[in-house]
């Protein structure tokens, strides 16, 4: 596929790019302050900032490019009637590394049995956001409103625990991200199934997974 990447020298993009040219993409960096011209691409990645991507996505989407994106603490909701009304497909996933999806099914499994749960997100000290994308949609499906401790410093990439107290008994759920090419795969297969992904917005590579 020929991808534009935004945020393509980032921790992320750095590593990224380089796996989706040797599964054979035709990949085209953006970086802050390049003039976006992304008419005639496949698809549109960004893994930016949460001040950037709500701009590089828009344009993509009125230039008629689909976007699978990785950046965290935005809302995308407000762009899903601009691409449902041109027939295209707006991925968002907090975590594109299958572990970690699996981690978040674990958790709202564990969920109906425990009453009490809360979650500790551990990440790099550059991450912009807090709480981590993850943290809030594991939190979303675990319900109860379970109070999120985040944790900012250097040695961490991303990790995650999601632990259950009950009478007598601990349920830790961890999750552990430990190079950012784990993220490689989930985008891989989001880029795959976009196509078969309703137009509009779909959040969480769970969409996707099993299809
Ligand atoms: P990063 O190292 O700060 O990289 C972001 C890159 O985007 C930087 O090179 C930055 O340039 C660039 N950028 C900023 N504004 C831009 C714009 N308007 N157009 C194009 N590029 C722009 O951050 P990261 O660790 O790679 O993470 C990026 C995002 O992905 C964060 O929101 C993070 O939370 C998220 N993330 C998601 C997942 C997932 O699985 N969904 C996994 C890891 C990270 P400057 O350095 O010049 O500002």
């Amino acid at each position: 596929m020929k991808l534009a990447f935004f945020g393509a020298d980032g921790k992320v993009g750095r590593a990224l790019v380089p796996v989706l040219e040797r599964a054979g993409h035709d990949v085209r960096g953006f970086e802050i302050g390049d003039s976006i011209d992304v008419r005639g691409l496949d698809a549109a990645i960004d893994f930016t900032s949460p001040d950037a991507a709500p701009a590089n996505v828009r344009t993509a989407l009125e230039q008629g490019v689909s976007c699978v994106v990785g950046t965290t603490g935005w809302d995308p909701h407000p762009l899903h009637e601009l691409a449902a009304e041109r027939g295209l497909r707006l991925l968002v996933a907090p975590n594109f590394s299958i572990g970690a999806v699996l981690m978040m099914g674990f958790a709202k499994q564990a969920a109906a049995y425990f009453p009490r749960s809360e979650i500790i997100e551990l990440h790099n000290e550059a991450k912009k956001d807090a709480p981590s994308g993850t943290a809030r949609m594991t939190a979303g499906l675990i319900g109860g409103d379970p109070v999120i401790h985040s944790v900012r410093l250097p040695g961490l990439v991303a990790h995650q625990e999601v632990i259950f107290g009950g009478e007598g008994e601990l349920l830790t759920i961890r999750h552990d991200t430990t190079a950012r090419e784990s993220f490689a795969s989930g985008v891989l297969l989001a880029l795959e199934k976009l196509p078969e992904l309703p137009p509009g917005l779909t959040v969480g590579l769970d969409a996707v997974l099993g299809r």
